[in-house]
């Protein structure tokens, strides 16, 4: 029988005031970093399986988030991978050690859906909570499964528990200054924020009927996400109905459609996948109602692209999702990342080679949306030298008489009447 006490191996005397102070203005991150681990170790089953390591069943993969108002509890629950007593110590006590790597190196083909590289991961649950405790049963055979315990200082308890099914509960005892996510709206928000798109499904408590007057729930698991998102799937199978019902998926609040879509797939030299959209803008208050979300690996990064994003293009709407942009750092070191430059300047040539495609193709669409795009394209045109190079062939004048031109076309319209005298 396991009856364990120890000190967390932490090189800090004390890890977790550092922990509350500095990420204070983003306490939030921690349901984000907590949902993350937990789809991180059902996918790690899902790649077992594959191999033929795992032999059971892997098919009913979900995560559950649960509010226990009156405990004041948050319990994120997995039917993951699990962990062995071993790797409680090796992966939570000796908090600098990150197993991601070690599984890597093992399944390298696996790396793309392994999520954990936000850095603190599992320790910020600490910045809302006075007491954590994981309860964890690995798939592996035979094994055992185990509690660990700690209340916010570096000592830890680790004892035998009963837990009949694999995987990892994660309890966290909120604390009195962060009762705000007892709430249930709160815990709502924050899944839709950061998790609407992660590839395991997510329960959030149970779906809720109104009946008798009054909202009752159902049997039936309240899934907040879409696992299947529209930019991880292959254009070819995409309709722009599909497309227009992602746009609403993404901004449920916009009554329009965009002009036109751009389906962003590349995966040399880097790793990038996403849909962009031209918004219709109607007045300068709405330009940045909706902006481009961010993703690493499914999850939601951020909504502010600056740096990554030539500027001209941040009056897009949609998703980027890549597993190459470095996430923790500062500003300014993203727009010096020569990965970053290379992004923004692939992502400028998708849009370029896009309208132009539009252009050719359906030259009277292109003109009757003109007074539109043109926002972007002169503004694009002026900005990036790039663009411009590419932009010539369809950036479009129109005449008195409503009648379009590019600049070719123009100056041969009006050769005839614009010779000086020697002709
Ligand atoms: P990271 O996720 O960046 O590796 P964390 O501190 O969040 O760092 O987690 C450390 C390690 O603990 C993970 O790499 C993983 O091995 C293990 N772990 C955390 N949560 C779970 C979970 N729900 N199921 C299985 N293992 C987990």
């Amino acid at each position: 029988m396991t009856n364990k006490k120890g000190n967390i191996g932490v090189t800090t005397e004390n890890i977790f005031p550092i922990i509350k102070k500095f990420l204070y203005s983003d306490h939030e991150i921690f349901l984000r970093e907590l949902v993350s681990n937990a789809v991180d170790a059902s996918q790690k089953l899902r790649t077992l399986a594959i191999s033929g390591e795992f032999k059971g069943e892997a098919d009913d993969l979900k995560v559950k988030v649960s509010l226990d108002k009156e405990n004041k509890t948050i319990t994120i629950s997995d039917n993951g991978i699990g962990m062995t007593e071993e790797e409680v110590d090796k992966y939570i006590n000796q908090i600098a050690f990150s197993s991601a790597g070690d599984f890597l190196d093992k399944y390298k083909d696996a790396e793309n859906a392994i999520i954990g590289h936000f850095g603190l991961g599992f320790y910020s649950s600490f910045m809302v909570s006075d007491k954590v405790e994981i309860k964890t049963k690995s798939y592996k055979d035979g094994a055992k499964a185990v509690k660990w315990e700690c209340n916010g200082d570096p000592n830890y308890t680790l004892t035998e528990v009963e837990k009949e099914e694999r995987g990892t509960d994660v309890t966290l005892y909120i604390d009195d200054e962060s009762v705000e996510f007892l709430e249930k709206h709160k815990i709502q928000e924050l899944l839709d924020k950061y998790c609407k798109f992660l590839p395991v499904e997510i329960a959030f408590g149970k779906k809720t009927e109104w009946k008798d007057g009054k909202d009752v729930e159902t049997d039936e698991d309240n899934v907040i996400n879409n696992p299947n998102p529209l930019w991880k799937k292959m254009p070819a199978d995409l309709k722009d109905e599909d497309y227009a019902a992602f746009y609403r998926e993404l901004y449920p609040m916009s009554m329009d459609e965009p002009l036109f879509n751009i389906h962003l797939n590349v995966d040399y030299p880097f790793n990038l996948t996403g849909v962009l959209y031209f918004p219709k803008i109607k007045s300068n208050l709405e330009i940045n109602r909706n902006k481009i979300q961010l993703y690493c690996n499914q999850v939601f990064v951020t909504d502010s692209v600056e740096g990554i994003v030539p500027e001209f293009l941040t009056l897009l709407h949609g998703v980027i999702d890549s597993p190459d942009i470095p996430l923790n750092v500062s500003r300014s070191y993203l727009q010096s990342d020569s990965n970053v430059k290379k992004i923004s300047g692939h992502i400028t040539k998708k849009v370029a080679d896009r309208l132009f495609e539009i252009f050719k193709d359906n030259r009277e669409e292109f003109e009757k949306k003109w007074d539109d795009l043109k926002l972007f394209i002169e503004y694009g045109m002026i900005s990036d030298e790039k663009f411009y190079e590419r932009a010539e062939k369809f950036s479009l004048f129109k005449n008195t008489d409503g009648q379009f031109f590019t600049f070719e076309e123009y100056k041969k319209h009006i050769e005839e009447n614009q010779k000086d005298k020697n002709n």
